[in-house]
């Protein structure tokens, strides 16, 4: 059999063992759900966010895993190379980089703010590009390449309501998402997505309590359930791993079947 039809590396082609991830917006939900699936492949995991994850790193821990918690507001970029440097002092390289964090606001288009803009696009877009790059920057220099995945919507496949600047900064991102892997493709950087559907976290509290848009959003849903953050881990291992090396560029709905509908 030719090298090209099979790959002996791929002894376990999902294993992570010896790989450094960075997941931004990692002590809630689905950004929790990931880095824990992350460790649970192999990867030692830096955590990203404003304040104490200490439920994410004490269930990292608790399977053995090692959690690396990094301060940062990701509202703007000022502090991006930092959060990069200390992955760098800490594991030496950074492999996997995760943009997760993510912020909603709704009203209607007719009433949407500035203010409402701008911070949706900053933490949902604008600080998911520059991590990017920073990561980018880094993965290169070391020579080992790595995985880009981010964190995208239904709302970069669909309009949506009243939530204006979330389905902007969505749909940018599936569209840089795109961009980037063009770019770094051949320079051995994977850039992908992951578009979750309606799951079940901080988030889309306000859908869930609403009865009428719970209702109709259950009976769209062809798995006939919200999502579980556990459910997009398999998803993100696989495109954090080897087992992904020539997929570049797409955007994987884990959706309960809701873009199939
Ligand atoms: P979540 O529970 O609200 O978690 C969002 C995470 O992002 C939190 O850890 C949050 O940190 C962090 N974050 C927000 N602003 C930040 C900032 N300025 N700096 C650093 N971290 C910040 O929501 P989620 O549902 O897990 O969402 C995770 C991602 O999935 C988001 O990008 C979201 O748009 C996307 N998504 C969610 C769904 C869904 O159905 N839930 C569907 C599609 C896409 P704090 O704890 O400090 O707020």
């Amino acid at each position: 059999m030719s090298p090209a039809t099979m790959n002996t590396a791929f002894a376990n082609p999902f294993d992570l063992t010896g790989k450094v991830a960075m997941v931004t917006g990692s002590r809630a939900g689905l950004g929790q759900a990931i880095a824990v699936a992350l460790s649970q492949a192999g990867a030692c995991i830096v955590g990203v966010d404003r304040g104490p994850a200490d439920e994410t790193r004490a269930a990292i821990e608790a399977q053995g895993g090692i959690f690396l918690p990094v301060t940062a507001d990701l509202a703007t970029t000022a502090g991006l190379p930092a959060i990069v440097q200390a992955a760098l002092d800490r594991f030496g390289a950074l492999d996997i980089l995760v943009n997760n964090a993510g912020i909603i606001r709704r009203a209607d288009a007719l009433d949407f703010t500035e203010e409402d803009w701008d911070a949706v696009v900053d933490v949902n877009l604008k600080s998911a590009f520059f991590l990017a790059q920073a990561a980018a920057r880094v993965m290169l220099a070391g020579g080992r390449g790595g995985k880009i995945i981010n964190i995208a919507s239904m709302l970069s496949f669909q309009g949506g309501i009243r939530v204006a600047s979330y389905t902007s900064a969505k749909s940018g991102l599936m569209g840089l998402t795109k961009l980037l892997a063009c770019e770094w493709a051949a320079k051995g950087i994977n850039v992908n997505a992951i578009a979750p559907g309606y799951m079940a976290t901080n988030n889309t509290a306000p859908l869930r309590a609403d009865a009428e848009r719970n209702a109709q959003i259950l009976a769209r849903i062809p798995a006939g359930r919200w999502g579980a953050p556990a459910d997009l881990g398999g998803a993100a291992i696989f495109l954090a791993s080897e087992a992904s090396a020539y997929v570049h560029g797409i955007t994987i709905p884990v959706d309960g079947g809701w873009l199939a509908r």
